[in-house]
């Protein structure tokens, strides 16, 4: 059981619906103890049912008393563990424990080890704000000031020059490929364990994936075997660093200049990760991130390709929006897309980059829970 701290995440009848959520963003249960000046435990307040009430039309200055719920499941001090484990269902995750005079002296978590999220969503009220601001100005589609801002922050913050967004992570997989004239004939190479996205990519374009297997240790393609599967047809590797751990991208980087090929990092999951101290998406000739909900941030779908090449940045932004000339509207010269992010998604990017460094840290801490319990899991387990 964890240790949690339940002042911290405890709140008055007269706190405010944005305190109860900011309170949820402090604590690391996602919910909150609705508790009186005097320590009696009233309510379990989680996310959802904050949410909820935000719905119901209810703003952020309203009480948190307007939230309707039923009764919170608790358990007198020195209830049997068992007991205890039987009161818990898909609904109920926490349950505190309450000594006679109703305080909370203890809370009891359903055991989650068998189903640990790979991320949760990290949103507050700066997202509301943002979004609200692009519904009362009416820019919900891809123009609107958003866009550039939320390109310029993700480019400042790998350390390069340009920043493409696009709807997904997906879609900008495909165009840095299409940038660079991959098509028919051509064959990527792609390391067996990923999202089916990285090889998708390179099938929409006409081209081959050719998986190359991973590392045991570290899950990321294995230079070593990458060599033996280059032909007079390869024309770029996709590296991709899954779960936020770097590829070794020395080892490819040497292999694509002796090979003269093209190096895509497929970041989606990996952003604000470094390598040698260097932001992962500036390692290569392109990178692409994803911003779908269980990546480092959101902004519900979306994507950003970076590069530092100014003619590539250009034919993305070309590509991303059917092919239309810069210069004439209703022009189109090549076949392009519509893979354009809209100013609401760029709202919650720009809001999200704001807490980039924070969401890391709290990855970080959760990687080292997440070792250290699978650690002690893995003995008590295989010592019965
Ligand atoms: C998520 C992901 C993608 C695709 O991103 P979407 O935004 O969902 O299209 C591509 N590659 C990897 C490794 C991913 O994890």
């Amino acid at each position: 059981m964890k240790k949690i701290d339940i002042d911290k995440i405890s709140i008055l009848p007269n706190a405010t619906l944005k305190h109860a959520m900011q309170t949820i963003g402090v604590g690391e249960i996602g919910a909150v103890f609705l508790v009186e000046k005097n320590g009696n435990f009233k309510n379990l307040l989680t996310d959802g049912d904050i949410r909820r009430s935000l719905l119901k039309g209810y703003g952020l200055q309203s009480p948190v008393t307007v939230i309707e719920k039923k009764d919170p499941v608790v358990v007198k001090f020195g209830t049997p563990l068992n007991e205890i484990s039987n009161k818990f269902n898909d609904k109920i995750k926490i349950i505190p424990v309450v000594n006679n005079l109703n305080q909370i002296v203890d809370v009891h978590f359903k055991d989650k080890r068998a189903q640990i999220p790979v991320t949760n969503p990290f949103l507050d009220e700066y997202e509301i704000e943002l979004l609200n601001e692009c519904i009362i100005s009416g820019w919900v589609s891809s123009g609107g000031p958003f866009v550039k801002k939320f390109e310029s922050l993700v480019a400042e913050h790998t350390g390069t020059k340009y920043a493409v967004s696009c709807s997904s992570g997906t879609s900008g997989l495909h165009l840095a490929l299409l940038a660079n004239d991959i098509g028919p004939g051509d064959e990527v190479i792609v390391p067996t364990l990923t999202f089916i996205a990285t090889a998708n990519a390179v099938r929409y374009t006409g081209a081959k994936p050719v998986f190359v297997d991973s590392d045991i240790n570290t899950w990321n393609i294995d230079p070593k075997l990458i060599k033996d599967s280059i032909t007079s047809k390869t024309k770029a590797i996709m590296a991709v660093h899954l779960y936020g751990l770097p590829a070794d991208m020395d080892s490819i980087n040497q292999i694509a200049k002796d090979y003269n090929l093209l190096v895509i990092e497929d970041a989606s999951e990996a952003q604000g990760a470094k390598y040698k101290n260097k932001m992962v998406g500036s390692l290569a000739d392109m990178a692409v991130f994803s911003f779908f909900g269980n990546k480092i941030i959101t902004t519900g779908e979306g994507g950003m390709i970076v590069t530092n090449d100014k003619y590539l940045a250009e034919k993305c932004r070309l590509l991303r929006d059917h092919g239309m000339s810069k210069e004439r509207r209703y022009w189109h010269q090549v076949l392009g897309y519509n893979y354009r992010m809209t100013n609401m998604q760029a709202a919650l990017g720009v809001a999200q980059m704001g807490k980039i460094e924070k969401i890391i840290e709290k990855k970080k801490t959760n990687c080292k829970r997440v070792q250290r319990n699978i650690r002690t899991f893995k003995r008590s387990y295989f010592s019965r």
